[in-house]
């Protein structure tokens, strides 16, 4: 069997299992097989996979086919600027959320030092991004998953950037360490009535942990904004990722806790995504 036929088969595979993406996604589960990227694969779709190879490939289409992401099968995601580690206790990094990036590097100089803090770090994805581009600030990630914050702490090392981040295992609601001149987050905002709706990439296999925003969808937000008053200094920013529809409510319990809203960031597809905001 050659790469082309591996190819044809895969996508079928994925293609009768109603995957959309079922040729991009081949492409890249076999590219990952052979050890190749893309462009190297398709110029060479006459050459023969080996047993091991094969055996590799089709397994990755059975888990695909399955509705996992493409991102977990093959352990990293890119995000910002890099290659991150993730796994199943963690958010797939989401491009969207590179906004919350370049909102948190407009407020920071390059050379400034500051001390910011990641509630809900993950993988780790939005803290270290903003490290590797501020390479004189400090940084802490803390996290309810300890299997995150191991992913985080594995993260930064790769990045090396172990001496300048502190992950954390830790729930926000015990968390008092420290004063912060920024706070980033993206909690879990999702609705709980809306969980059952998400693809089922999403619903089967991204932590709920992660997404689920309880009742009304705002109930880690409201932690969140709570906490970080306490948290932050003085004129310091408060800089949030929020879902549709969550701007109107946000803005409220910002305001309600001392915070003045700056602006608000739309995302690729035109929704208010980002909410940056001072402490007053
Ligand atoms: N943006 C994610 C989604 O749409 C949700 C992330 C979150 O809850 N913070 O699936």
């Amino acid at each position: 069997m050659n790469y082309q036929e591996a190819l044809t088969k895969g996508t079928k595979i994925l293609k009768s299992n109603k995957i959309k993406s079922f040729i991009l996604d081949s492409e890249i589960l076999l590219a990952s097989s052979l050890k190749l990227d893309r462009s190297r694969l398709l110029l060479n779709l006459n050459n023969n996979i080996k047993k091991n190879q094969k055996e590799i490939f089709f397994n990755f289409i059975n888990r695909r086919k399955k509705n996992e992401p493409v991102a977990y099968i093959l352990g990293f995601k890119e995000f910002w600027k890099n290659n991150f580690k993730i796994n199943k206790s963690v958010l797939i990094p989401r491009p969207d959320t590179e906004i919350l990036v370049d909102q948190v590097l407009k407020e920071i100089k390059k050379n400034e030092t500051k001390q910011i803090l990641d509630i809900g770090t993950g993988s780790g994805c939005i803290i270290l991004s903003v490290l590797n581009e501020r390479k004189n600030s400090f940084g802490y990630g803390i996290d309810i998953s300890k299997k995150a914050i191991n992913l985080a702490k594995n993260n930064a090392k790769i990045q090396h950037i172990s001496n300048r981040i502190k992950f954390l295992h830790s729930n926000i609601d015990n968390y008092y360490f420290g004063k912060y001149d920024l706070i980033v987050s993206n909690p879990p905002y999702i609705k709980l009535s809306d969980i059952s709706v998400l693809d089922k990439d999403i619903k089967f296999f991204e932590p709920n942990l992660a997404l689920n925003g309880g009742v009304d969808g705002f109930s880690k937000i409201r932690k969140v904004i709570k906490k970080s008053s306490i948290l932050i200094k003085k004129k310091g920013k408060l800089i949030l990722e929020i879902g549709f529809n969550q701007e109107i409510n946000t803005k409220n319990i910002l305001k309600k806790n001392g915070f003045y809203i700056n602006r608000i960031v739309k995302d690729f597809s035109g929704i208010n995504r980002c909410i940056v905001s001072t402490k007053l």
